[in-house]
């Protein structure tokens, strides 16, 4: 690689609904403040496969997509100081925003109000298209960059830097800790992250899944308690339990039967995108004074505190790592709910 631009390997969708396929994509030269990351390992998040199906609406084409970076540093601009060439490092969902607005000022810049450049299927502040780490190598602002720690292997710190971000933000908004009950629907990518880190905040885990299939699994990440959603029991027996749900379900969710086991004054938080909007009784809120929330990602401070802890407390994500010709399949297992925990590509098949 040099300064200039270039054009690198890359897997990506043509079009809507087309498989993967390996081709190139440019990138941009290393100007003043970017890095040039020679991506190591990039994991496969649902979102990926909401957005390569125009699940989302219509997307950009070709799409690389993956917003689970893990690399090092192979080269730096002139102005960055944050990072020196050989330096472990991430990217997560966004690679820049306006920079200037209330929520960029207070470092949710997931919240920009001009909206975050995405890490692919956006049109950054240059016009043209961005590309995700299904790739090679990617040039990214210092500033939209994260330090991995040493103590977390790069292949299962990638999946960190979408799933674990978005689980770390809302357990932290809400003050999960000792005392608290929490309940993590859905044990994917996501919520395996949920679980491990809702865990280690000291918290009381359930994990509300739709079988048993993954109890034994479920335990061994850190939960005390584990419950299957397709038995009605589940519903009467944990009827205004919960301090806090955290929905990580990637379909519509019948959401007023989950707010039945949230405590008084307790809250369920939504992180799951499905493609379809939901119905709900809004009296499953009024009685109990419940709230339900939405949450996305998490600002690049946030995303860095998240990594620092997860590294203090040795936690990684469960992965598969897959070769690059494996996308399609794993696309399909992820759909399946047949993911433990998450798909992580070696980019160095791609
Ligand atoms: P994932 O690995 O597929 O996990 C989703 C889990 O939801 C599945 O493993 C399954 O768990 C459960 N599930 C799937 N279909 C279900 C259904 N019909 N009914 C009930 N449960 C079902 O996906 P992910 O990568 O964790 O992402 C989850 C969702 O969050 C996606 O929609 C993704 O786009 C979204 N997301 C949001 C953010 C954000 O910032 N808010 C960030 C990343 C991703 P069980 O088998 O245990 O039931
Ligand atoms: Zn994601």
């Amino acid at each position: 690689m040099t300064t200039n631009a270039t054009t690198v390997p890359a897997y990506a969708a043509p079009a809507a609904h087309a498989p993967l396929e390996r081709t190139t994509v440019p990138r941009r030269a290393v100007g003043e403040h970017d890095v040039l990351i020679d991506i190591k390992y990039a994991g496969i998040c649902h979102s990926d496969i909401h957005q390569a199906r125009d699940g989302w609406g219509e997307g950009i084409f070709p799409m690389v997509p993956g917003h689970e970076i893990a690399g090092v540093v192979a080269e730096v601009g002139p102005g960055v100081t944050k990072h020196k060439v050989g330096d472990r490092v991430g990217v997560g969902c966004f690679v820049d925003s306006c920079r200037e607005c209330e929520y960029c000022l207070q470092g949710l810049e997931q919240y920009c109000t001009q909206g975050m450049t995405g890490t692919y299927n956006a049109l950054g502040k240059d016009g043209e298209p961005t590309y995700g780490g299904y790739s090679t190598h990617i040039v990214v602002d210092e500033n939209y960059t994260l330090r991995i720690p040493e103590g977390i292997a790069l292949d299962e710190a990638a999946p960190l830097l979408c799933a674990g971000i978005t689980l770390y933000s809302p357990l932290a908004h809400w003050q999960t800790g000792p005392g608290k009950k929490v309940a993590i629907v859905g044990l994917g990518g996501l919520g395996h992250m949920g679980v491990k880190i809702a865990h280690a905040l000291g918290a009381e885990v359930t994990v509300l899944s739709q079988s048993l299939k993954k109890q034994e699994d479920g335990l061994k990440l850190g939960a005390d308690h584990y419950y299957a959603t397709s038995d009605p029991e589940t519903f009467t027996k944990l009827a205004g339990t919960f301090d806090l749900i955290i929905s990580t379900v990637s379909a519509p969710l019948d959401f007023g039967a989950y707010l039945s086991l949230v405590k008084t004054d307790g809250a369920l938080v939504n992180v799951g995108a499905p493609e379809e909007p939901v119905a709900l009784n809004l009296f499953s809120l009024i009685g109990g004074r419940k709230t339900l929330a939405g949450s996305m990602i998490g600002g690049i401070a946030e995303t860095q505190e998240m990594l620092d802890f997860c590294a203090a407390h040795g936690l990684g994500a469960e992965i598969e790592v897959i070769g690059a010709d494996r996308i399609n399949e794993a696309y399909e297992r992820v759909i399946a709910s047949d993911v433990r925990y998450r798909f992580v590509i070696d980019t160095s098949t791609i």
